[in-house]
């Protein structure tokens, strides 16, 4: 496993709750990550998961490896997560795994979805920005290493937000707005773009006119390689509004 540079564990749940990874099997994949020469490693959990125990232990199996951990807050505004996104915790659980995380020097990474069903194009990108603010500011206060992954919303088979797209009801956000949001975020922290949306039928991801759609996600794309803001400047089409 040499010359691999970072390791993302995505278990699509929360890799530190034992019902889902027990503890033994969870301290294996941890010891055995340990003896690689990797840059970083990521997992992913759910805030009430997040103990001093369990971070104390991956963070000793790990060594000199540094360890982040995901936390899919999704939005900073409890009303708008509970209501439109059901995440189940509150922005005091969220509050309490950061103090862990920083406490026992694991880094952070939280997700933010940009455009939950519920919300119009305007209030998602002013939610995103301001989750974006409160996130980066909690990590300062704490001294914690945070990156945002912001996430714009793709209509996925099988959901009831394929429901409500087909019915009408709802567009994923205009890819001119994933532009807004990162220039905003950009000078408060680390901030990368989701883009795994791509491969869906037109109209189920993020999508400006269908004229500039290519020329955005290449700069979106650019972005997340090289975190140049001014990529975004040259950047125009006579859709955006
Ligand atoms: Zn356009």
């Amino acid at each position: 496993m040499s010359g691999i540079g970072e390791v993302d564990l995505y278990n699509s749940g929360s890799f530190f709750a034992d019902e889902e990874m027990p503890p033994e099997v969870r301290t294996h994949v941890f010891k055995c990550l340990g003896s690689f020469p990797l840059s970083r490693v990521l997992v992913e959990s759910r805030p009430e998961f997040i103990t001093s125990e369990r971070v104390e232990e991956a963070r000793r199996l790990l060594g000199n490896i540094p360890l982040e951990v995901g936390i899919g807050l999704e939005s900073a505004d409890d009303d708008i997560r509970e209501r439109f996104i059901r995440k189940g915790f509150d922005r005091s659980a969220f509050e309490s795994a950061s103090a862990v995380l920083s406490e026992t020097g694991a880094g952070m990474v939280v997700n933010i979805l940009l455009k939950p069903l519920g919300l119009e194009e305007s209030a998602a990108v002013d939610d995103a920005v301001s989750t974006g603010r409160y996130v980066f500011e909690l990590a300062g206060r704490l001294g914690l290493s945070t990156r945002v992954a912001l996430q714009p919303v793709f209509v996925a088979p099988g959901t009831p937000l394929e429901t409500e797209f087909l019915a009408g009801r709802y567009l994923p956000p205009n890819l001119w707005s994933v532009v807004e949001v990162v220039r905003r975020l950009h000078c408060m922290g680390e901030t990368v773009v989701g883009l795994s949306e791509e491969g869906l039928e037109p109209k189920r991801s993020p999508a400006g006119c269908g004229k500039c759609d290519g020329i955005i996600r290449q700069a979106l794309r650019d972005y997340n390689r090289t975190k140049n803001i001014n990529i975004f400047d040259s950047l125009n089409c006579s859709c955006r509004s």
